[in-house]
């Protein structure tokens, strides 16, 4: 079996590349174009943990070359495509759109374009629950209302939906879009919370609580979404005119302040907090409503917030040395 998986050097497509090189009766070809990991970052020290597994080649490449990309998938010839790859972070959507325009949009065509020249048995690709805008009532249901995300990152998400859906009705394509919750866990981003929480507390630096420490999040341990990737790439799909998306995540928001006291207690040391005003863009609360991927899927998700985030602070002190 032969997968494709875009954005390997970043959080969740390492996992997933690490999931499926591990299986022994898979080849992971492995696509990123690995820009801006400078000092500190862990794209490439992500590869490289990768680079021992059998299974796992790797092209450095940026998606958004159509004619390179379709290259690539036309000599790898994929059963899957896992297409993960994509700028991320809500805040920076709002300051410098163009990085967003360029991998989030010209970037999807361009993978959507090679699968449809070379088509792999199913796309599966990364959406987010920054679709749900202003109209949505957590917990967010796939049928929620999507038309007006708060931020410009939740927009491009929102184009990818509605591109897929359109390759899936005039070319038949098989695809498949997952939202998925706040993730975390080993690995993780280092402009997500866990970690700059994690380091600020651990060098008695005070940490940021928008919103007062009030917004809501669905966290999602990465195993959890691992596995539902898995699980709906690799089910037989018909492509049909009804658009195929799932949310993943953990159906359990806690607040910010919950998620520090937690990391405090595994890190042993108290937060300094600093209490600011909502952010422009970001959403007060996300939940995940499971009830379409679990009758379609069996998806449930396993590692409750306290184990999860124990497994990250080990990670992060044998990782950073605190
Ligand atoms: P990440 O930023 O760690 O990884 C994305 C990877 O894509 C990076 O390694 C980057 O170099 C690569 N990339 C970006 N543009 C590229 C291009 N043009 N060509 C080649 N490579 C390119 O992000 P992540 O947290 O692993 O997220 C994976 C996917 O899941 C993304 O699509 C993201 O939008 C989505 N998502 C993530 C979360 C989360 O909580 N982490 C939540 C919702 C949705």
């Amino acid at each position: 079996m032969k997968v494709l998986v875009t954005g390997a050097a970043g959080f969740i497509g390492h996992h997933v590349a690490r999931r499926l090189a591990g299986t022994g009766n898979c080849e992971v070809l492995g696509v990123d174009s690995v820009a801006g990991d400078g000092e500190g970052g862990l794209k490439r020290p992500r590869l490289a943990a990768l680079e021992p597994l059998p299974g796992f080649r790797f092209i450095q490449s940026d998606f958004a070359e159509a004619g390179a990309f379709a290259g690539i998938v036309a000599h790898f010839r994929p059963d899957y495509v896992v297409h993960l790859g994509a700028q991320t972070g809500v805040r920076g959507s709002l300051e410098d759109p163009a990085p967003y325009v360029r991998s989030n949009l010209d970037g999807f065509a361009s993978v959507l374009e090679a699968c449809r020249r070379t088509p792999p048995r199913h796309l599966v690709y990364a959406s987010s629950s920054s679709v749900y805008g202003s109209g949505a009532r957590a917990p967010f249901r796939e049928d929620d209302d999507t038309a007006q995300p708060v931020s410009f990152y939740g927009a491009t998400k929102k184009c990818n939906e509605v591109m897929a859906q359109s390759y899936a009705r005039s070319h038949g394509l098989a695809v498949t879009g997952l939202r998925f919750f706040t993730v975390y866990g080993p690995w993780g981003r280092p402009d997500m919370a866990p970690t700059l929480f994690a380091s600020a507390i651990s060098a008695g630096k005070p940490i940021r609580l928008f919103n007062h420490g009030k917004n809501r999040r669905d966290f999602t341990y990465v195993d959890d979404i691992v596995d539902g990737i898995v699980k709906v790439a690799l089910y037989p799909v018909e492509s049909g005119p009804a658009p195929r998306l799932f949310n993943l995540g953990n159906s359990h928001a806690v607040d910010t302040h919950h998620f520090v006291r937690l990391l405090e207690s595994l890190l042993g040391r108290k937060a300094i907090v600093e209490l600011l005003p909502p952010q422009p863009g970001e959403m007060l609360e996300t939940c995940a409503d499971l009830t379409k991927v679990k009758a379609a899927y069996g998806f449930s998700p396993k590692v409750p917030l306290e184990e999860g985030l124990s497994r990250f602070v080990e990670w992060y002190g044998t990782y950073y040395g605190k």
